[in-house]
């Protein structure tokens, strides 16, 4: 799965809203069936193995609940009293066991809140094979969560997303990956409707007034990858043709709601293409019979279900006149998914410790496919800016390994975090760089070939790897970044002979302490003017000798997963060249600088001499990224007032000269012909010089631009320049615009209008909005996921952090009621992460610590107090350095 965590909306982490039973008093028939064993709190024992499953599910969207009829073969370890296995919320109206000719009734019980479940029997089953039959209702979630629903227009359509303990609120069965075996679906809807499953449909006929859809038996598939989705979805079809690695043509199609029926063809062709270079890099066929690609309004991301995947309406749904940054989530998104059909489809991790195997490498997929798909969008460099963004979060004391034991339920969720993917898939490109491309993709493979259609661990992989390398020490190399947590730094020391001595040290910022770490770096260097030059640092220090003239270049291409501290005159060398450094290396500079500042070393000059440099460089990653740094400080109030204005000062400074040059007409389409480049710098220098940049000109052009859009003139504003435009509209028009447009956006179901005028509503940073937001924006067509983001946007906006904040804590238990799903737990703590002090680290701390011990967001609740708490440290001991600096900005 994917989550859009690089965009911009404040909707885009919505949450979900599952409704998971919480098992209260247990009575006496449930305490009998504890008695029987323990509750197993992770993975279930292997007493039962499942070999396939017949689920016939009768889905009609309109209604609250569904109802199904499932049918589960299963071997028998042992004679057995009674089977767990997995089912939540479910109400469970017969179970029975077949066993040797005979019946034996069964009792279920639902024994805690994930969804562990146990069928108990008044006489021992035989050891063997054993037919499970169930018979049940349960409720449609609202929420991206499960099984759930949600009406669009006039119509209500159903989908599912099962990762990752989610399909066991859907049906009951072993809701584990490792469990992969043959499903076969049918699916009863309302006459006329569609029905997609992960396999081809076979028949439909008429029975009972409703439509039966039969699907063909799936190849071995674990349950987080089913998928079933009803509703009188729109749909396009067509085949990729065959390649050199498949011989049939392959059938796909893109299924989506109505109102997208238009825009449904980029999708289509796009898909076409993404498939070619999968293939061709994996050296093997699409390994399933069909593929439908299908979105849907509130998932806040996309999943892989095989052959069945679903995706979020703003990454599939638009044309060519589409901005470059929603055609770069496109190719990246798309791919990934796609890349996970081997990654994680094909080849399963055998438990949920290893899912670095499927994201960290559909990661690094996604950003490298979509690039060979439409190398004029610069997909690849995302890749880059997506690690050194992770490493913000693995520098923190608190966190985790890429892999690491999963022991509970409660822990699986949180192994879907920046580490999996943003770090993972740069130690990816860190050890493909290093390993070379060839040798590498052998290794893959080799890895895919031996265990296809089934399961892997890390260790299988390894083992590949090194069966290809030829160099013994890339084994432990790989091993010291994905078992061990934190960001390496490399100290380089001029060593008098015109070289260089380095030594790793585990990267800490300011005041904070952590253990001391050793990997085996990959340290890549070159000079400005020569060509890299590789070699492994796994000893605590060694030499560097580099060749050539020019500015040291400390990780040569960007891909190396470490920190770098220098010299000051091999810094200012470095930061004097930084708007000529390919767009990798530029990234690393602003990452290390400003690494450098917040250990409290680099100065503010220094990084304000970076970001300028930067912000002229060609590539539109690395502009973005010094001005980025430097506006953490803004947003996370370590700048005073005189700071702040000097702060606007410079991005007036940087930005109107480019708005000049480039020239901004906010009419739609007026620049879908230009270089996509081109296009996303003006989305960037626009959007610096409206926003903090606060340029009256600018604001009144795309204000009145919004506004004749919002009157009806559609052609008035791109949607670009709906973010920015929407803002202006509510800062300028006050509570009474917030409403029309919060009105405006519930009326529509257009994939970027809605979500972006609910998002400015949200974080209008007015304490008036914010108020009517949280207490009195009520409207049967917010949807949850909706109104959860929207609260989600008050408290992440500094003008209405401390009402928000104040509000969480007293309406805490509502909002958490509906529960988790991905999507949501793990997150929760993330809002208040923009606070900058000891004493907002303290209250977090009381307010979130008892309520989330042992539970999914634990981690990220100790990520956010630190965070919190180093921030405060930062702007204690460096805040007036960096005010003074920006102070002095003319
Ligand atoms: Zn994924």
């Amino acid at each position: 799965m994917r989550t859009l965590l690089l965009a911009a909306s404040a909707l885009t982490l919505a949450l979900a809203a599952a409704a998971p039973a919480t098992i209260a008093a247990a009575d006496a028939e449930t305490q009998a069936a504890l008695a029987l064993a323990p509750v197993p709190p992770g993975k279930l024992t292997d007493a039962a193995r499942p070999t396939a499953y017949r689920i016939d599910l009768t889905i009609d969207p309109n209604k609250e609940r569904f109802s199904g009829k499932v049918e589960i073969d299963a071997v028998l370890k042992d004679s057995a009293r009674f089977i767990d296995l997995h089912g939540r919320d479910l109400k469970m109206g017969s179970a029975v066991a077949l066993a040797g000719g005979k019946r034996y009734p069964a009792r279920y019980f639902e024994l805690d809140p994930s969804g562990v479940a146990r069928l108990t029997f008044s006489e021992a089953l035989p050891a063997g094979p054993v037919t499970l039959q169930f018979d049940y209702d349960a409720p449609f979630n609202s929420g991206p969560a499960g099984m759930f629903r949600v009406k669009v227009g006039e119509d209500w359509y159903s989908w599912t997303q099962f990762q990752s303990i989610d399909a066991r609120a859907a049906f009951p069965g072993f809701d584990e990956p490792g469990f992969k075996v043959p499903f076969t679906v049918t699916l009863r809807t309302l006459p006329g409707q569609m029905a997609v499953s992960n396999a081809p449909q076979v028949s439909t006929t008429r029975e009972g007034g409703m439509d039966v859809h039969r699907f063909a038996p799936t190849l071995p598939m674990p349950t987080y990858l089913m998928a079933f989705m009803v509703g009188p979805f729109a749909s396009v079809s067509g085949t990729v043709p065959a390649t050199p690695q498949r011989q049939a043509p392959l059938p796909i199609r893109i299924v989506t709601t109505k109102q997208n029926a238009a825009k449904m063809d980029f999708a289509l062709q796009g898909t076409k293409g993404i498939v070619k270079h999968l293939e061709a890099y994996f050296g093997q066929a699409f390994p399933y019979p069909k593929l439908d690609q299908i979105t849907t309004p509130i998932l806040p991301g996309a999943m892989e279900n095989a052959g069945a995947d679903l995706y979020n309406d703003s990454i599939l749904i638009m044309d060519e006149k589409a901005s470059t940054s929603q055609k770069r989530t496109f190719g990246m998104v798309v791919a990934h998914e796609l890349a996970h059909q081997w990654f994680g489809d094909l080849v399963t991790p055998a438990w949920w410790d290893d899912i670095w195997l499927n994201e960290s490498f559909a990661n690094w997929m996604g950003f490298r496919i979509g690039h060979e798909w439409r190398p004029n969008l610069n997909i690849r460099a995302g890749a880059l800016a997506e690690g050194f963004n992770a490493m913000g979060t693995d520098a923190l004391v608190a966190g985790r390994a890429i892999h690491q034991p999963i022991p509970t339920n409660a822990q699986i969720d949180e192994a879907f975090d920046s580490i999996t993917y943003g770090k993972g898939g740069h130690v990816v490109a860190m050890i493909a760089g290093y390993m070379g491309d060839t040798k590498f993709r052998d290794g893959v493979r080799r890895y895919m070939a031996a265990h296809k259609y089934g399961n892997a661990t890390s260790a299988d992989f390894f083992r590949a790897m090194a069966e290809v390398s030829g160099d013994p020490r890339i084994l432990p190399a790989m091993q010291s970044f994905t078992d061990q947590q934190g960001v390496p730094l490399v100290t380089f020391a001029a060593d008098g002979k015109g070289g260089y001595s380095v030594s790793q040290s585990r990267y800490a910022r300011l005041g904070a302490q952590a253990p001391a770490i050793r990997w085996g770096i990959p340290l890549c260097v070159r000079r400005a003017a020569s060509k890299q030059q590789c070699q492994l640092l796994d000893q605590a220090s060694g030499s560097v000798r580099v060749a050539g003239r020019g500015a040291l270049i400390p990780n040569a291409g960007g891909t190396g997963y470490y920190r770098f501290e220098l010299p000051a005159a091999e810094w200012n060398a470095l930061i004097a060249v930084a708007d000529k450094l390919p767009g990798g290396e530029a990234l690393a500079l602003d990452d290390s600088l400003f690494a450098s500042f917040q250990a409290g070393r680099a100065s503010p000059d220094q990084l304000i001499a970076g970001a300028v440099k930067l912000a002229a460089n060609p590539d539109s990653y690395a502009s973005e990224a010094g001005v980025g740094s430097l506006e953490w400080f803004y947003r996370n109030g370590l700048l005073d007032a005189d700071g702040e204005q000097g702060y606007r000062r410079l991005i007036r400074q940087l930005f109107a000269p480019k708005v000049a040059a480039m020239g901004f007409d906010p009419r739609a389409g007026a620049y879908a012909a230009e270089d996509p480049e081109k296009s996303q710098k003006r989305i960037q220098a626009v959007g610096k010089l409206a926003g903090a940049g606060h340029d009256a000109a600018l604001r009144k052009k795309i204000g009145d631009a919004a506004r004749a859009y919002l009157a009806g003139d559609t052609k008035a504003l791109d949607p670009s320049w709906f973010g920015i435009g929407f803002e202006i509209v509510v800062e300028e028009g006050g509570l009474a615009a917030a409403k029309q447009l919060a009105e405006a956006g519930l009326a529509s179901q257009d994939p970027l209008f809605r979500p972006n005028a609910l998002g400015a509503v949200a974080t209008s940073g007015k304490e008036d909005i914010g108020r009517w937001v949280l207490d009195s924006f009520t409207d049967s067509r917010l949807r949850r996921s909706e109104r959860l983001g929207m609260i989600r946007g008050v408290v992440a906006n500094k003008g209405t952090r401390d009402m928000g904040f104040a509000w969480l804590q007293a309406n805490y238990q509502d909002l958490v009621a509906g529960g988790g799903g991905i999507f949501f737990a793990s997150r929760l703590p993330g809002m208040v992460g923009g606070y900058c002090s000891a004493a907002k680290a303290d209250e977090i701390a009381a307010f979130l610590r008892p309520k989330l011990a042992g539970k999914t967001g634990a981690l990220e609740l100790e990520r956010t107090i630190e965070r919190v708490r180093s921030c405060g440290v930062l702007k204690d001991a460096r805040g007036a350095e960096l005010s003074a600096a920006f102070k002095k900005v003319k």
